[in-house]
């Protein structure tokens, strides 16, 4: 008997496998053909169903069409492969085996699916599900007299037809309309029949079953054609929509932004139903196991009573929150809890998931990792290391660089804020504080943020459509929904502060107005937002740095005694760890110093020295030092700038307490200095006592087409070489200064704009020739170096030549992308949106560096300096130097540090530690935090 059986599967599983490839992949009862490492194939939440399946959780019994039948289906003018209907019967029966059920059953409990998307990452809002497929005119009277619950099988039914009949039918709002067409037709049911609105759990089965003809009349009235009955139509049907549905416009939109290829494809999720509105022992939720808001280790979530799940999150009925699940269904809750720990344990992350109460039992439906705030990464990070559940590897990791500026968003004003007035509270949903005026529409939002106003978006609910306007906003409210709606999502996702269902703010979009506590808001007024607390205030309220910068930058000791400090300070110091490249800062101040170094800057990459002319009355030597027809009348000019840059360089030396400091010499053109209106040359004429028609002159002499690519850079101490003397001599008289005050110096002298070897020779002898002197002079030694900027292609591919003459090279990405490119960063503005669009630009070049262009320079000049001067150092001192990507490419060519503006050094820091973990360059943990089990082994061990 045994072995008759086995040879019989064996020649099943012979047939299936010369059917050529498998596109179903079944999960249930404790088994499955996938598992969680399988989402390219399977898509996240197959995959993960899979997974949760293996580890013995509650999962009801399903099966995933693979995301290869998708890319099929593109490639196939939209067809399916010919194995796939009898690869779906035998997932279906499968199904059937488990749940006792049978699809299409017009006697017994009819088998309902859930027919359901699953991109590898999840896409909010872009895909659509449709619940309780199987149901017609005939199954929906046996579902009725099995559980002998006639409303729950009419109300599914109802609910049925109206999700097929939108995402597979098409039956959807037309342009003009202003609601749904089902959403209208139940709208207008209620009133005839009730003279007021219902929540839809209220309605009876003889509401559902009139609901249910007046449904099915307009499907027949939209789309002239009756709904489906066959439950094999409707499968395939559902299963298409899926399919096509990763090319609808929303989709792509949503891909787009995220960088995520079309040819990914999709793979669709066929599965059991459960029921979580059989009546109040049921009910749907979705839940995170700890606080994706602030990150406190508690379930956070919302649940609805006898409720399927589309409930909780479509923000039509407000739900509660999942602890209150405690009294009304508290075995199931207990054992959400256990499957907390359980899913928290295998996946090591905080899981976002998705559940369904039937009757009291406690279904699974979905987990994945989920989305949080980067004050609840930072904590979730930290508390998973202490409970060794992660590494301090993973936990750098689990911290995005590019959200970490978020830490150190400003707060409200404490004494500002007391002064006005609350008028509303909603759920707090994106940490942080934020005060701008209110538009009621995306369009409106987004064109006065364009105008440079800070915006607040206020919108009943968000929906993808809104996305325009989330972006450009500083903060979202909205008046419906819970902390699980769109504009939640989405809103932690992008960082932004965010309070949801704010019940008590109404909401007029004819009128652009919004009423709240008593008062009348106008579009344009100001509201304030607190994405912490869930408060609504009544006008502007100014805002104040967050702990991170008071504790480290001004020493608050209050700010230091707070757990969110602590953590960041053992992130950054995990960070130091992690890797060798360090990061330093471009700034041109004691101040700016002072926050790079609290920040852990190695040190200055760039001092701009021109920024040091405009203070106060230097602009009139610096004037008179332009406009100086000789040399005597230049070296006189430049005589009195002097004693003004020792004692910058002497306050910046001072400050950086012996860290080094690269400072460029002048860079811009000449004319950036001179007054361009009339009023301001006649004003000059008269202080320094020349005929204003000399000034004009002069003005015009300079006035350059292009001066970018003008007289600029070396080029000017090339012609007034007395320009680069008096600087250096200021550069090492304050050296002198510091040793004898002894400060320790490490000036880095950096001449810009070099693209012949020639160029940076003759600038170097007159550096060294003033450092000798200054030091026979002041009778002191100091070290120092002499370097250039990369920053003109010419200059990459003859760094070899260059660096007989540099002791370190710094990439200047900024002039080096406008130079490799072609393209002035000012004048993009034109084409840019064009450019991204149309896949040119992957990014702004400007912000994230052109690593295949761009990059390949950097890469010759690096290879090339290194020929000729092996220990030569490399660095970074572009925008760039701040954005993570880059930072990551910039780790890969070996460079000595990155040089960022002071707030982002934390930014480049963590950037720069993912780098090396990522590339298994950072040192590796001593022995394994996890005892991470192989999906196989679980298997086995469920399978006993
Ligand atoms: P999304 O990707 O938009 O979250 P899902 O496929 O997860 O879409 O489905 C949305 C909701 O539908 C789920 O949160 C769940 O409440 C409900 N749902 C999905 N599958 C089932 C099922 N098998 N039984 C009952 N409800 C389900
Ligand atoms: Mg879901
Ligand atoms: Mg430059």
């Amino acid at each position: 008997m045994a072995t008759r059986k086995k040879t019989a599967k064996k020649a099943a599983r012979k047939a299936a496998s010369t059917k050529g490839p498998k596109y179903v992949y079944t999960w249930g009862n404790g088994k499955a053909d996938g598992h969680g490492k399988m989402k390219e194939l399977l898509g996240g939440k197959g995959a993960n169903l899979a997974e949760m399946t293996l580890i013995g959780l509650p999962v009801p019994a399903g099966f995933t069409i693979t995301t290869e039948v998708c890319t099929y289906y593109y490639a196939h003018k939209r067809t399916y492969p010919s194995t796939l209907r009898a690869q779906m019967e035998a997932g279906i029966a499968n199904m059937e085996k488990i749940m006792g059920y049978k699809f299409g059953d017009s006697e017994g409990f009819p088998l309902l699916v859930a027919v359901r998307s699953g991109a590898r990452d999840s896409m909010p809002g872009m895909m659509d599900t449709v619940l309780n497929l199987g149901l017609n005119d005939k199954t929906v009277e046996a579902l009725s007299k099995a559980t002998d619950n006639e409303r729950f099988a009419w109300d599914c039914y109802r609910r049925f037809i109206q999700m097929y009949g939108d995402v597979v039918l098409g039956v959807q709002k037309r342009e003009g309309e202003d609601h749904e067409p089902f959403e209208e037709v139940i709208e207008s049911f209620k009133h005839e029949t009730y003279g007021k609105d219902i929540v839809d759990s209220d309605l009876t089965a003889e509401d559902n079953k009139e609901l249910v003809a007046r449904f099915k009349k307009l499907v027949k009235d939209r789309t002239g054609q009756g709904f489906p009955e066959d439950p094999w139509e409707q499968l395939e049907g559902a299963a298409g929509a899926v399919f096509s549905s990763w090319m609808n416009d929303r989709a792509i939109v949503y891909r787009r932004k995220y960088g995520i290829p079309a040819a990914w494809g999709t793979a669709v999720n066929v599965q059991a139903m459960v029921f979580g509105n059989t009546g109040t022992n049921s009910g749907s939720g979705v839940a995170f196991t700890r606080n994706p808001a602030n990150g406190e280790n508690e379930l956070y979530g919302e649940f609805l009573v006898n409720a399927q799940g589309e409930d909780v999150v479509a923000g039509v009925r407000t739900p509660d929150p999942v602890s209150g699940m405690e009294q009304a269904l508290p075995q199931a809750y207990k054992d959400l809890l256990k499957v907390r720990k359980i899913l928290e344990k295998h996946f090591t992350d905080v899981q976002d998931v998705e559940f369904t109460i039937q009757d009291g039992k406690l279904f699974m439906l979905q987990t994945r990792n989920g989305k949080r705030t980067a004050a609840a990464a930072l904590k979730f990070s930290m508390d998973m290391n202490k409970e060794k559940l992660i590494d301090w590897q993973t936990a750098v990791l689990r911290n995005p660089a590019d959200q970490l500026d978020q830490l150190l968003a400003p707060v409200f004003d404490a004494a500002e804020l007391k002064k006005t007035p609350e008028i509303a509270k909603g759920l707090p949903a994106g940490p942080g504080a934020a005060s701008g005026k209110i538009y009621l529409n995306a369009d409106r939002a987004a064109a006065a943020a364009n105008k440079g106003e800070v915006v607040l978006l206020v919108r009943v609910e968000t929906s993808p459509e809104d996305l325009r306007g989330m972006i450009a906003a500083e903060g979202i409210l909205t008046s419906r929904g819970g902390v699980s709606s769109h504009a939640a999502l989405v809103a932690r996702q992008m960082g932004k502060v965010c309070i949801c269902g704010a019940s008590g703010i109404e909401i007029d979009y004819d009128k652009k107005t919004v009423k709240a506590g008593g008062q009348s808001f106008k579009e344009g007024d100001y509201l304030s937002i607190d994405g912490t607390t869930g408060i609504v205030y009544g006008g502007q309220v100014a805002t104040e740095p967050s702990e991170i910068i008071t504790g480290l930058i001004n020493g608050k000791k209050s700010s230091q005694n707070t757990e969110k400090f602590q953590h960041f300070v053992q992130l950054m110091d995990w960070c130091a760890k992690a890797t060798r490249m360090g990061v330093r800062t471009n700034a041109d101040t004691p101040e700016q110093v002072k926050t790079a170094v609290a920040f852990g800057a190695e040190g200055i990459g760039l001092t701009r020295t021109e920024h040091m002319f405009f203070e106060g009355d230097r602009i009139d030597a610096m004037r008179e030092m332009i406009l100086a027809d000789n040399e005597t009348n230049r070296r006189k000019a430049l005589k009195k700038l002097l004693p003004h840059q020792r004692k910058d360089f002497f306050g910046i030396f001072k400050a950086l307490e012996g860290k080094p400091a690269t400072i460029r010499l002048l860079d811009p053109p000449l004319h950036e200095f001179l007054p361009h209106t009339k009023e301001q040359q006649l004003d000059l004429a008269n202080k320094i006592g020349i005929p204003v028609e000399t000034i004009m002159q002069r003005v015009h002499e300079l006035h350059e087409f292009n001066p970018m690519l003008g007289h600029r850079g070396c080029r000017l101490a090339i012609s007034y070489p007395e320009i680069a003397e008096m600087q250096a001599q200021a550069i090492f008289e304050a050296a002198a200064q510091c040793v004898k005050k002894g400060i320790e110096v490490k000036p880095e002298v950096m001449v810009p704009l070099v693209g012949y070897a020639r160029e940076l020779e003759l600038q170097v002898e007159i550096i060294h020739r003033i450092a000798a002197e200054v030091k026979e002079k002041k009778g002191v030694e100091f070290d120092y170096l002499v370097g250039t900027m990369i920053e003109v292609p010419r200059g990459a591919v003859t760094a070899d030549e260059i660096a007989a003459h540099a002791q370190f090279f710094s990439f200047g990405t900024n002039d080096l992308t406008q130079t490799a490119l072609g393209v002035s960063r000012d004048d993009m503005g034109s084409f840019l949106n064009s450019y991204t669009e149309n896949d040119i630009y992957p990014r702004n070049p400007f912000a994230s560096l052109d690593t295949t262009g761009v990059g390949q320079l950097m890469e010759i000049a690096a290879a090339k300096g290194r020929e000729v001067r092996p220990d030569i150092k490399l660095g970074i001192c572009g925008e760039h130097g701040g954005d993570p990507d880059s930072v990551k490419f910039c780790h890969k060519l070996g460079l000595a540090y990155v040089s960022c503006s002071p707030y982002r050094v934390p930014v480049a820091r963590l950037a720069a530690a993912h780098a090396a973990i990522n590339d298994g360059s950072a040192p590796k943990a001593a022995k394994k935090a996890t005892k991470k089990k192989s999906a196989k082994k679980a298997a086995k061990r469920a399978k006993k």
